[in-house]
């Protein structure tokens, strides 16, 4: 993988408006902050490789690369990546009962993992009116503070950064696909640093087809609601076509159509969906509200999932064959879109002629997706 510098980072993905302000270039040093959902580098910085760019999606993320590494295989972007089992599942009887998105599989799995010794901190995501918040979590009982779904993209990998730096050893992550990608590229040491090793415990992935800009959304609700007062963000599946903000005294409903138009540029060009690179990704499950899709892909992951099953702080059934197949669909259709668009925009394998890509994947591979 080709790793260059913070002045590097701002050219290509900041002034390329691809910045998803995942937070993985925050808390590493004194000059990249985030702030109300954008980031920014304050103050000059010469290094020729760091870090911020080493681990930034949006830069020169090789699939391939990180495939061969991560997971010991090429990547083959087959559409939902590397599956051991895909499940349908909710908190059990034993987790703790809360303000949860959908069946709260994910602060289930993360307060078991918090209360088993599994991680000693956990980086989620809290909200404060509409702005999304970084939170290092190390008591179970907090988990449930951060629940349910800030459609806005999040800065959360700014937590995780300050629980690498404050030495924590095994450190579990709650991330959209993009922060997903960009842990990944954490845990490959990009920057051979001697004595390295990955403090990141557990990776839970959600799946995610697109998220907000949260300066922009903030704009469009200022005068239809009081921030202040939201208790929870959904987004009921096909045909509603709403975002629906319960506001505690009602519910408001805002058409997609005026929602999408916020959606940041750096989603056209992401290629997943299912959150590839996590131990375990969860999404939503048409037609059951109260439950989840769970993708298991690693065996850690796995002993998890058996673990939480075993304890009653999760539930899981088969999966519809009929779910996973629009579930497949789904995720090959983002990835098809989001190459193209890279293509188009030539930020997808560039030439050997010192330009930089957003992305990269082998010939072949691209072009089995794209037929
Ligand atoms: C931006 C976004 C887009 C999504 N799009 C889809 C989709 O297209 N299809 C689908 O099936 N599911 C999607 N999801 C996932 C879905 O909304 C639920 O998060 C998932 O089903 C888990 O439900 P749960 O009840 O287990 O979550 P809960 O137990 O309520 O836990 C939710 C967890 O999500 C974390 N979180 C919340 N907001 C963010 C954020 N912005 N960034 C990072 N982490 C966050 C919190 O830290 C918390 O741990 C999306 C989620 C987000 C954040
Ligand atoms: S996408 Fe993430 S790592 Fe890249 S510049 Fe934005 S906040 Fe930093
Ligand atoms: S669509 Fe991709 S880039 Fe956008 S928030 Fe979701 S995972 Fe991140």
């Amino acid at each position: 993988m080709e790793v260059f510098g913070p002045n590097e980072l701002v050219e290509d993905v900041l002034k390329r408006d691809f910045c998803i302000g995942c937070g993985a270039c925050v808390n590493l040093c004194p000059y990249f902050k985030s702030y109300h959902g954008k980031t920014a580098m304050l103050f000059p910085c010469t290094l020729t490789q760091g870090q911020c760019f080493a681990y930034c999606p949006k830069a020169e993320f090789d699939l391939d690369a990180v495939s061969s590494s991560l997971l010991g295989q090429p990547y083959d972007g087959s559409d939902l990546g590397s599956v051991l089992e895909v499940l349908a599942s909710r908190a059990g009887e034993k987790a703790q009962a809360g303000p949860v998105q959908a069946g709260g599989t994910v602060s289930a799995l993360m307060s078991f993992a918090l209360k088993t010794g599994r991680i000693d901190a956990a980086a989620l995501t809290d909200r404060e009116d509409l702005i999304p918040v970084p939170r290092l979590v190390t008591d179970p009982e907090e988990v449930l503070k951060c629940a349910s779904s800030k459609f806005t993209a999040a800065p959360t990998l700014a937590a995780l950064n300050q629980g690498r730096r404050d030495g924590f050893k095994s450190v579990g992550v709650v991330g959209t696909p993009c922060q997903v990608m960009a842990v990944a590229q954490m845990r490959l040491n990009p920057l051979d640093k001697e004595g390295f090793t990955d403090a990141v415990g557990l990776v839970v992935g959600l799946f995610c087809t697109w998220a907000v800009d949260t300066r922009k959304l903030t704009a469009l609700l200022a005068d239809r609601l009081d921030a202040s007062g939201i208790r929870k963000m959904d987004m009921p599946p096909p045909p509603s076509e709403l975002l629906v903000i319960d506001t505690g005294q009602g519910k408001v409903e805002i058409p997609l159509d005026e929602i999408r138009p916020l959606v940041p540029t750096g989603c056209q060009i992401c290629p997943d969906m299912t959150s590839e690179w996590a131990d375990v990704s969860v999404g939503v499950m048409e037609g059951k509200p109260e439950w989840n899709t769970l993708i298991v892909r690693t065996d850690k992951g796995r002993e998890l999932v058996e673990e939480a099953s075993k304890a009653g702080v999760l539930v899981t059934e088969p999966m519809p064959e009929k779910n996973l197949s629009q579930l497949r669909t789904a995720s090959m259709n983002k990835k098809k879109r989001a190459l193209a668009r890279a293509k188009d925009r030539r930020v997808l394998n560039a030439d050997d002629d010192g330009s930089r890509s957003a992305l990269r994947i082998q010939d072949e591979v691209l072009n089995k997706i794209l037929e």
